[in-house]
């Protein structure tokens, strides 16, 4: 018999909202992470959309630490491009704060975190544990992120190709240069090959500033950092400094096989073209917890085919945009150019539209979630 219905690997955001999910909805849950702190470290710019944060009562609390009213792309030989959205608002999270309030409503309703622990196999739906111990569900979500074992261990996912891996590095600055309510992105394949630069404000004196490329380009995300703080913020204070992937890959084709489902960074589920994936973990992980939780209950884990259609018609056609977007502006300057001066023309109408830069028709979600 099983110790538990729903078996959740990795307690990101992906795995927070899908322990809390399926909790929600009468599961007996279970959450295993290998770091011994929710959320800690962060490796991430820490921006995303307020709109589904709303869906879960999660749009104000003190995990997040700024709005903004505009971004700025930018990049050598174009004229910059304003884009100041009208009906999605982006926020600053504090991502550790954030995911632990999402822990927090998960324990609320009954979930039990089991933290420190690394999840080194998968059998059936058993997971074993580097201790040696191992835990039954009736049903197992991986949302290990981009290095998923568990998808691999069920043949659902293959090792990213280098072109499909987006290393990046942060560091957490004091000083200015930015104004708090504006996003800077700064394109190009001399300053960031395959990816770009970012300055995401947390407050008019501290700010991520980052940079994000492929794996193919042969550049360290770290060299191309330097370089862009000493040219334009050499009189700034590091407080931080951070790093890691995002799976910047085509969708995959299934997210479920048998009695495991994926969500989040493991099903590929981040934008290809913005590198952003916490909002589409959250929908996922969401979706995939409630349906996991009926599938328990009626100990059929066909049910999860809910799961599968349903991140299928909203984030599939999307996240294959994304790439094909990634694809063409990333490969050349005259792509980047091109796709530089088609945004500039559609930005005062994506303005106005409740759509972020995934093509998400946030009107819409709330319906699955
Ligand atoms: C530098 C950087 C900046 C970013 N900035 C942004 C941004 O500004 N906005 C945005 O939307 N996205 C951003 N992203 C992407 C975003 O962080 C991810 O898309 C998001 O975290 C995906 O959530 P997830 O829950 O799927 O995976 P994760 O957040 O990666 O969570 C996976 C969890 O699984 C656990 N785990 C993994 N393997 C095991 C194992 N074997 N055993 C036990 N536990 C395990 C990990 O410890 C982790 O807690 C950024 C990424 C990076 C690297």
């Amino acid at each position: 018999m099983a110790d538990v219905d729903g078996l959740v690997v990795g307690g990101g955001p992906a795995g927070g909202m899908a322990a809390w999910m399926a909790a929600k909805n009468g599961a007996s849950v279970i959450v295993v992470d290998r770091k011994t702190t929710i959320g800690e470290p962060v490796r991430c710019a820490e921006g995303t959309f307020s709109s589904l944060l709303a869906s879960f009562g999660l749009a104000d609390g003190p995990w997040v630490v700024n709005e903004y009213r505009q971004a700025i792309v930018k990049h050598k030989g174009s004229k910059d491009i304003i884009v100041r959205p009208k009906r999605i608002k982006g926020v600053s999270l504090d991502r550790v704060r954030f995911e632990q309030e999402i822990a927090k409503r998960a324990r609320e309703e009954g979930v039990e975190f089991r933290m420190g622990k690394v999840v080194t196999g998968l059998q059936g739906s058993s997971i074993h544990l580097h201790d040696g111990s191992v835990i039954e569900g009736k049903i197992v979500l991986g949302t290990d992120g981009i290095e998923s074992m568990v998808g691999r261990w069920a043949g659902l996912t293959r090792p990213l190709a280098p072109n499909d891996i987006a290393p990046a590095a942060q560091y957490v600055a004091e000083g200015e240069g930015w104004e708090a309510d504006t996003v800077q992105m700064v394109l190009g394949s001399d300053v960031a090959p395959g990816g770009y630069l970012w300055v995401f404000p947390k407050s008019d004196r501290r700010a991520n500033i980052g940079v994000i490329t492929t794996a193919a380009s042969g550049k360290r995300a770290t060299d191309l950092l330097d370089r862009f703080v000493k040219e334009n913020f050499p009189d700034i204070t590091m407080i931080k400094r951070t790093g890691g992937c995002v799976p910047v890959a085509r969708p995959i084709e299934r997210a479920v096989k048998g009695p495991v489902a994926l969500a989040g960074d493991s099903a590929h589920h981040a934008s290809s073209f913005g590198a952003g994936g916490i909002h589409s973990a959250l929908f996922s992980g969401a979706v995939v917890g409630r349906v996991a939780a009926k599938a328990a209950a009626k100990a059929d884990p066909r049910v999860l085919e809910e799961y599968e259609d349903i991140w299928k018609k909203v984030l599939y056609k999307n996240l294959q945009r994304s790439y094909g977007l990634k694809t063409r502006a990333y490969g050349s300057e005259k792509g980047l150019r091109r796709t530089l001066r088609m945004a500039r023309v559609g930005s005062a109408i994506i303005s106005h539209l409740p759509v972020d830069p995934l093509g998400l028709w946030w009107g819409r979600l709330d319906k699955y979630v």
